[in-house]
């Protein structure tokens, strides 16, 4: 709570519960599996600018076990060599998840890289098929920000159902996911863009307001309505200070909560995708196991002459998929039954942490 009463929203506090769940649930794979869960990061050159942030995401990972490595692709990347380096990490059963730096560099198109990714390892959620899925309610990988936007609110215990949202940003990675899930959650959801009529118009009717533009203050507190509560997506540089799309000093004046920049969705962020990646693993290993006992199962003259190690693009027959409808059906805002116990969201827990 700040001077103003307003209250803050902030992201480290998860961060920090998930984290702890999280080392336990990669010691418990790693005792399972001989191994500790894998992830590889795509990175076209080290001079990017989300080069920091990768590098972020990977000391993250060595902290709570997780062995986590750069595929540096050296020289002129194509999309044909992009494209063969994604296929050799779907390929090796160490990994078990896979995100590519974004953005790409112009000459790379976003769709020859996404294509490539293997779903079941595609723990940011930008394949397709996992973008299918969030968009029909079911239990895929979610886009790890879009997740922090939602999952802030729902650990906060503020109140989704019935209230109104909007949501400013259209992208396939932020604004539109967020979206989805804020349905999924029972909203009424509305979504603004560049091309919005009057965009504090809609913002005024917001309970929930969602900001995911890219614009310093974007949002200023005359355009809330009082009371609303804030995600400010955004991450900017403004003058070597990272600031959000919200006009923070105006809007803790309106705003009953907000989420600080930094501090607030971006170390959610991170935490979120380390639980994204133990999901990916424990689903793969438990593939493999039961394809394994399967295969044991069966009288040797039975068998294939090409039996073979299950591939990481193949999915199973008849183990379940991160990428196959669940049961029931979820909220896609809703851990997965083997995310780690702590990550669960509960209206009881406080918030947390940067990209
Ligand atoms: P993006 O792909 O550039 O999309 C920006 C969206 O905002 C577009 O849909 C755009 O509309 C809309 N927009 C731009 N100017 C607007 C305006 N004046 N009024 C209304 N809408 C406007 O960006 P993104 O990847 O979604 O990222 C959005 C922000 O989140 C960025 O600041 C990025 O740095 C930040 N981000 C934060 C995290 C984190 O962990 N916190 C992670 C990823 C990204 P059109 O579709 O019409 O162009």
């Amino acid at each position: 709570m700040t001077a103003s009463g307003v209250r803050l929203l902030e992201g480290r506090p998860i961060a920090d519960e998930i984290r702890i769940a999280v080392a336990e649930d990669v010691a418990t794979f790693a005792a399972a599996n001989g191994r500790a869960p894998g992830l590889a990061v795509v990175i076209i050159g080290r001079d990017a600018p989300s080069t920091v942030y990768l590098e972020q995401i990977l000391r993250g990972c060595a902290k709570v076990g997780i062995h986590a490595e750069f595929v540096e692709l050296e020289g002129e990347a194509t999309e044909r060599s992009v494209a063969a380096a994604i296929r050799r990490v779907n390929a090796d059963p160490s990994v078990d998840g896979v995100i590519v730096q974004m953005p790409l560099p112009p000459t790379i198109r976003l769709r020859a890289v996404i294509d490539a990714i293997d779903p079941a390892k595609d723990i940011d959620g930008i394949h397709p098929l996992n973008a299918g899925l969030l968009r029909l309610g079911y239990d895929g990988f979610l886009p790890a920000t879009a997740h922090a936007a939602v999952e802030i609110l729902r650990r906060s215990g503020i109140e989704i159902a019935g209230r109104d949202a909007v949501i400013i940003g259209r992208s396939a990675v932020v604004g539109m996911p967020a979206a989805f899930m804020m349905v999924k959650e029972d909203a009424t959801v509305t979504v603004c863009h560049s091309r919005t009529r009057d965009l504090a118009e809609h913002v005024r009717q917001a309970d929930i307001v969602i900001v995911a533009a890219g614009r310093p203050g974007l949002v200023t507190g005359a355009m809330l309505k009082p009371g609303a509560v804030v995600v400010d997506v955004g991450i900017n540089l403004v003058d070597g200070h990272v600031v959000g799309d919200v006009d923070f000093a105006s809007a803790v004046k309106v705003a009953s909560a907000i989420t600080p920049v930094p501090g607030g969705v971006g170390p959610l962020t991170n935490a979120l995708l380390l639980t994204h990646l133990i999901r990916a693993a424990e689903r793969q290993a438990s593939a493999r196991h039961a394809l394994a006992r399967r295969a044991t199962a069966r009288e040797p003259s039975e068998r294939e002459p090409s039996e073979r190690e299950p591939s990481s693009t193949e999915p199973p027959e008849r183990e379940p998929s991160s990428t196959e409808p669940p049961e029931r059906e979820p909220s896609n805002t809703e851990p997965p039954e083997r995310e780690p116990s702590n990550a669960r969201p509960g209206p009881s827990a406080a918030p947390r942490g940067d990209r």
